[in-house]
């Protein structure tokens, strides 16, 4: 992002635009109490840079986009594809204690369930395993295909898309994590990464500094 530095009275500006306007050059002059033509270098700076649009007959409105489009701005610009993280995944096969084991030693909340062939089959959470654990059935018993989330109710993302529409179908589903998938064939999907609310938190945190 790029950083402008501004004057004190161009700061001064800004601020009065931001409140009084749409405000003409001469109005603004006289609440700084200084000529309109002293006024004009600082006033074509800031409507250069983008921060204040001058609009005939109008006047002077503020352009600038505040923190919360500058954040929308910073997520759109990155695909799926490319802040994905590794994924771990486990064949429908496992056990659920297997499961379990696997969670604490991929160090994640989420399990994504693949056929022989790599395709994504369904989805176990922690909360799924909890379930079960207290279930009282024999988990060295039970594959975890019997309690994941199955296809076709697995909520995707492609790698091509921006962040904000991952970010949006975590929210919306209520879920942790996304597995992000490319097509390969009709209805099969390779599992290539996962998206999940630490990433986006990631992310938060890096455009905060
Ligand atoms: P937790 O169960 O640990 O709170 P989630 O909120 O991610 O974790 O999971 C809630 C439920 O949604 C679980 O039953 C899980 O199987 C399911 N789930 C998790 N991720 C997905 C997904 N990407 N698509 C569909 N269902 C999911």
């Amino acid at each position: 992002m790029e950083k402008i530095d501004l004057s004190q009275r161009q700061k001064k500006i800004l601020e009065i635009v931001k409140t009084s306007g749409p405000i003409s050059g001469e109005e603004i002059a006289s609440r700084l109490n200084v000529s309109r033509a002293a006024l004009r270098p600082c006033l074509a700076v800031l409507t250069m840079s983008g921060l204040l649009e001058a609009r005939p007959r109008v006047g002077y409105t503020y352009a600038g986009k505040d923190a919360k489009s500058l954040y929308a701005d910073y997520m759109r610009r990155f695909t799926v594809g490319e802040v994905k993280s590794v994924p771990a995944v486990v064949r429908e096969e496992t056990t659920v204690y297997d499961a379990i084991v696997t969670l604490f030693v991929e160090d994640v909340g989420t399990l994504f369930v693949v056929d022989e062939e790599g395709y994504l089959q369904g989805v176990v959470s922690r909360k799924d395993l909890l379930k079960t654990a207290i279930g009282g059935r024999d988990l060295l018993q039970i594959p975890v295909a019997v309690i994941m989330t199955r296809m076709p109710h697995v909520v995707t993302v492609e790698p091509d898309v921006d962040v904000v529409t991952a970010a949006k179908k975590i929210i919306d589903y209520q879920i942790d994590s996304l597995p992000v998938v490319r097509e390969e064939e009709p209805g099969k999907l390779k599992v290539i990464g996962k998206i999940t609310k630490t990433t986006l938190v990631r992310m938060l945190a890096e455009v905060s500094g």
